[in-house]
């Protein structure tokens, strides 16, 4: 048995007294860093080990898989045995698990199925369509956010206000229709597990008692970013006698877009009687310097709770600015430092590259690799494994080579043309009766008309416009056929019309691809063993596809979105593209409430360091195929200059126009931004600007012909003119 003297000698006076608490109620409203996570796992010990407590009244929700399975290990580790009985995990994960036991008494058949957002989506338009209403006024992906957005809140249709207006009264109706369609299916979305569980407790009072009487101990992570459900969720489980410890911090709220509250934080008090309210002040995370950079970025938030943080850690580095020329430029200099900083001994799994949106890596990635430095993208895909991504680069790779079975499969019906898996099936047993391809058999079926009818129309659109994208093999810009992909296959219509922010993400990385597609420049290697740029691009991107992919035993460098950083640390932390537009984002800048919360979320990313934090911009950048001037992030400007070191640019001082100073000396030195130079394939140019330093040195140049191009400077052999 673990002796409770071990467990306190590593914590603070104030963390030892939420610990230890033995109010019934106790709420933890503190910084980041100060130990809240640390508090709940030694409260969840000390629970076991001082005050005998049985695993099974333990009930502990946090906001993410990975953040309960460290929580579990966390608290085995203190044990010293298996956190065997109690339930750690999700809102979902639990809801999922009671949803479970308890499916008859929830109204639901054993075998009830989860339908994802796009099952939902699919089922929704099904309901329009049902109820023979117009998509064009009903738009699926609204209604979506319609029902969903209520569920958040707990509301059914019979409940919702009906003004007797068409649009609530029609809005209601699909939503009852659609829950209808759910419960005869045995069909429940993300939404429904919750509100679905609560009404199963509360329509059922025996349950319900079966449950408070068991869980006498709840105790909840990251409780500011609750929304109204899972908040009348803790509520109804804690009864009269149970304990509930909250904790969390109001500045962290990042996921008001989801129908986060941070009124449940705020509000604890008054929902529950004897609440003990805790202050941890002190930080353990991070060097004083990073600290006061948080610190002063979230004072410029007016409706805050308000906390002082303080760290006995030294001053640390200064944290460290680069104004970089353009992204490429940016994610060159981050790729350097990072090898720096390998070679002094630093493990990859230490270092984090955070950013705002997900279109981001790309460039990121690409650095990376050319550096053979090990990375992984935590909570989501890398670029090219990414889902409109592989879409894109389906048609394409069917564009050049007709016979590509898989790009064949994956499109044929995406977008939607209305194939059914019958269909699809007869096309591949053609295929293999006759030993051809997919497009071959697809002829095949087409001549002999042994399709339905109805499907014969749509394939035979589909093989026209195939047809009809006439790639030029020896064109190098491959910008135009990817832009026409993109539009003429309906792929940009079909991801837009994804719920508001999966749209948003989807939108960008088709742009990023644009741009990719734009700059690339086929090797040396590739073109004199004659291979278009086409196919030569396809080539590298499966080849960085493919690579290093997830080798669990390498130590990687993270990459991720700031809003997946939550709750996580790491020693060395580069939050990039900091600029007006892309962090704060483009749709939040105008809007108050929403510009707090990117303010919060800048405030979660510095918060993530411990040791150093580098914070870059580019001062130029490619949006939508455009190459834009970007004012830096005024969140930048809210840091206080005495913390910080500039690298390269100055956002304090001086005038945006002599921000830089001149590239450093480098092998590359005849070469400098306006110069007239000449390359072999793409003929006459001018160089826009160099980025990256000795054998890295990237030059980007704005041909005549051929657009704007990133070259190695050191194999692009550029004539100066
Ligand atoms: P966030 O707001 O980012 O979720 P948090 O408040 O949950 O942060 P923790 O992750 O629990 O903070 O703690 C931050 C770091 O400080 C962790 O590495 C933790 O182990 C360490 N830490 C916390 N309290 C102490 C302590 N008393 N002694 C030593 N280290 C501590
Ligand atoms: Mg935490």
């Amino acid at each position: 048995m673990l002796s409770t003297h071990k467990l306190l000698i590593n914590l603070n006076e104030a963390q030892t007294a939420a610990v230890t608490t033995d109010a019934q109620h106790s709420l933890v409203l503190a910084g980041a860093g100060s130990g809240k996570t640390r508090v709940l796992v030694y409260r969840i010990a000390w629970l076991l080990a001082a005050e005998g407590v049985s695993p099974y009244s333990i009930l502990a929700l946090t906001f993410t898989n990975k953040a309960a399975a460290e929580m579990r290990n966390r608290v085995a580790e203190l044990l010293d045995k298996p956190a065997n009985g109690m339930w750690i995990g999700t809102f979902h994960s639990i809801a999922l698990r009671l949803l479970t036991m308890h499916h008859k008494e929830a109204g639901l058949p054993k075998n009830f199925q989860i339908l994802d957002s796009e099952d939902q989506y699919r089922l929704i338009r099904r309901v329009i369509s049902d109820l023979e209403l117009d998509e064009k006024q009903w738009i699926p992906r609204s209604v979506q956010g319609f029902i969903n957005d209520k569920k958040n809140d707990g509301i059914r249709a019979n409940e919702i206000e009906d003004f007797g207006d068409d649009n609530s009264s029609t809005l209601i109706q699909i939503y009852q229709h659609y829950d209808d369609h759910c419960l005869r299916g045995g069909l429940v979305d993300f939404a429904e597990m919750l509100l679905r569980t609560h009404q199963l407790l509360l329509n059922n009072p025996p349950l319900l008692e079966h449950y408070q009487g068991r869980f006498g101990a709840i105790l909840v992570d990251e409780f500011q970013d609750t929304n109204e459900i899972q908040s009348a969720f803790i509520r109804l489980l804690a009864g009269a006698k149970n304990r509930v410890m909250v904790v969390g911090d109001d500045d962290q709220s990042i996921y008001a877009w989801r129908g986060a509250k941070i009124d449940h934080i705020i509000g604890f008090k008054d929902v529950y009687a004897n609440v003990t309210q805790y202050k941890l002040e002190q930080n353990y995370r991070s060097t004083n310097n990073i600290l006061k950079a948080a610190n002063a970025v979230i004072k410029n938030n007016a409706k805050r709770l308000g906390k002082d943080l303080w760290s006995e850690q030294s001053e640390g580095e200064p944290i460290q600015y680069y104004g970089a020329y353009s992204e490429y430029d940016e994610s060159a200099f981050v790729a350097e430092e990072i090898e720096k900083l390998i070679d002094s001994g630093i493990d990859g799994d230490q270092i984090a590259i955070l950013y705002r949106s997900n279109m981001q890596s790309r460039l990121l990635e690409e650095n990376l690799l050319k550096h053979n430095i090990d990375y992984k993208v935590y909570g989501g895909l890398r670029f090219f494994e990414r889902m409109e991504i592989k879409d894109v680069l389906a048609y394409v790779r069917l564009i050049n080579n007709r016979h590509d079975d898989v790009g064949f499969e994956r499109i044929i019906n995406t977008p939607t043309r209305g194939l059914g898996a019958k269909t699809i099936n007869q096309i591949r047993n053609c295929a293999q009766i006759n030993q051809v391809s997919l497009w071959d058999a697809l002829n095949i079926c087409i001549n002999n008309k042994v399709l339905s009818a109805r499907a014969s129309t749509s394939v035979a659109a589909f093989v026209n416009m195939i047809d009809e994208f006439d790639y030029n093999h020896d064109k190098e810009d491959l910008n135009p056929l990817f832009d026409d992909v993109i539009e003429r296959t309906g792929l940009r219509d079909h991801y837009q019309k994804e719920p508001p922010e999966k749209a948003l993400t989807r939108l960008e990385n088709l742009d990023e691809l644009l741009n990719a597609a734009e700059t690339f420049v086929k090797s040396e290697e590739d073109d004199q063993i004659g291979m278009t740029a086409l196919a030569s691009f396809l080539a590298q991107v499966s080849l960085e596809a493919g690579e290093r992919s997830s080798d669990k035993d390498v130590p990687c460098v993270q990459l991720m979105t700031l809003h997946s950083a939550k709750g996580l640390e790491f020693p060395y932390v580069f939050l990039v593209g900091l600029e007006q537009g892309l962090f704060p984002h483009q749709n939040s800048m105008e809007d108050p409430e929403k510009l707090q919360e990117e303010r919060r979320l800048c405030y979660v990313g510095i918060t993530r360091a411990e040791k150093q934090l580098f914070m870059t911009y580019a001062t130029s950048r490619r949006i939508r195929g455009r190459t834009q001037g970007c004012a830096p992030s005024r969140f930048l400007r809210e840091v206080p200059q005495d913390l910080v070191h500039q690298i390269q640019g100055n956002i304090f001082t001086t005038p945006r126009n002599t921000m830089f100073s001149n590239q450093e000396s480098s092998p590359f030195a005849q070469y400098s931004p306006g110069i007239l130079v000449s390359h072999k394939i793409f003929g006459e140019g001018t160089i826009i600007e160099l980025s990256g330093q000795g054998d890295y040195t990237q030059i980007m140049v704005e041909f005549q012909q051929h657009g704007t191009k990133i070259l190695a400077a050191k194999f692009a052999k550029l004539d100066i003119v």
